[in-house]
């Protein structure tokens, strides 16, 4: 997405390289949108999934976005065209696996990473709880190889039926801290709502999982509130038109609950029509936990990096705020502080000294709220 090539090179290929060298925290990021385009190409040969092409380049345009307007709805039919690919098991675990390298190569130090069971299931008829066992193994394995601290996120599509959705939390219950550490909401927030889901969402705390809803992206203020004084979500998956209302902005602040914003997605989505006019500083200003992730690294064509970059570039954080949004992160991390400590301890001391800047000793032991 960012140009590191361009006619500026020099100024901002140092502030990247800067960048990709800070550990990194991503707590936003969805496996389905983290295909890397050669396996694609590489699964749809060995087992004859019909394509309009198998050269990557000619592939391009059906999974990333391009040059096309910017629309909500279209961003979600890349997924749509993705879904073929989650053919066998082997293909599932493979993605999975990769997803969590390429943080690695990113230098993304702790990874939540959210899939859909029932969307991966759905293709050839998987069992839930088997195709959800593949992804919890093969993230594992990854962490373990590449030195990635990694979480699971279940997510439910507001597509699903009520019956639906909560076949699937409870494939995540059973296998809270194994593997799977929070439950999410996403899809087409225009036309779904929560409310099927209330039970469901009621349960994830006692069943011991974070909870994430996708809010204030495609609709305005009014559902990040919905989400966190209905349904009780600590994070909310984007939540940018919290913006839209200032009390909404209040709420967030004084519940300390974390957003996951995601800029170039956002750009992506048109749910923010330019990066100068992200209200991702207005939300640090207002003391609201921001956080900067990826959401969907080869949908976007982005990285974590990049994204930093881009919150530094184009919205004008600045790199002390920056280490107050990794900060952030660690605390709104669905781990506990046996984790978080030693995490923040290691992210203060490279941030600190790479970026000469001063960051917060402590974490907090919980939210607020
Ligand atoms: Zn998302």
């Amino acid at each position: 997405m960012v140009d590191v090539e361009g006619p500026s090179a020099g100024r901002s290929r140092s502030l990247w390289e800067t960048l990709r060298l800070l550990p990194k925290i991503d707590l936003h990021r969805h496996l389905e949108g983290s295909l890397r385009l050669s396996t694609l190409a590489e699964v749809a040969q060995a087992h004859g999934v019909d394509l309009p092409s198998y050269n990557i380049e000619d592939l391009r345009p059906y999974v990333q976005v391009t040059d096309e307007e910017p629309n909500f709805h279209a961003f979600l039919e890349k997924f749509r065209f993705l879904r073929r690919f989650y053919s066998t098991r082997e293909a599932i675990e493979r993605v999975a696996y990769e997803a969590v390298a390429d943080a690695a190569a990113d230098n993304v130090r702790y990874l939540e990473l959210r899939f859909s069971p029932a969307t991966l299931a759905a293709h050839q008829g998987f069992d839930l709880e088997e195709v959800t066992d593949w992804v919890v193994w093969a993230v594992e394995q990854a962490g373990r190889d590449f030195g990635v601290t990694t979480g699971l996120i279940v997510t439910i599509k507001r597509e699903l039926s009520a019956a639906e959705a909560e076949r699937v939390a409870h494939v995540a219950f059973a296998r809270a801290g194994r593997g799977i550490v929070g439950l999410d909401i996403a899809g087409d927030e225009v036309n779904f709502h929560l409310a099927p889901f209330r039970d469901i969402l009621r349960q994830a705390h006692r069943e011991g999982l974070g909870l994430t809803i996708h809010a204030g992206e495609a609709t305005g203020a009014w559902s990040v509130r919905e989400a966190v004084e209905e349904y009780g979500a600590d994070r909310i998956g984007h939540g940018v038109r919290a913006v839209e209302d200032p009390k909404v902005v209040e709420l967030l602040r004084r519940a300390g609950v974390t957003l996951e914003i995601c800029p170039t997605s956002n750009i992506h989505t048109a749910t923010v029509p330019h990066l100068a006019r992200h209200p991702l500083r207005h939300f640090l200003a207002q003391d609201v936990r921001v956080t900067i992730n990826t959401d969907d690294p080869s949908i976007s064509n982005t990285t974590l990096t990049d994204e930093y970059l881009i919150a530094v570039r184009e919205i004008g954080v600045s790199l002390p705020q920056l280490g107050v949004v990794v900060w952030n992160g660690i605390r709104a991390a669905f781990a506990g502080q046996e984790v978080k400590q030693p995490l923040w301890k290691a992210f203060k001391g490279e941030w600190e000294k790479i970026l000469a800047i001063s960051l917060p000793d402590a974490l907090e032991a919980e939210r607020l709220r």
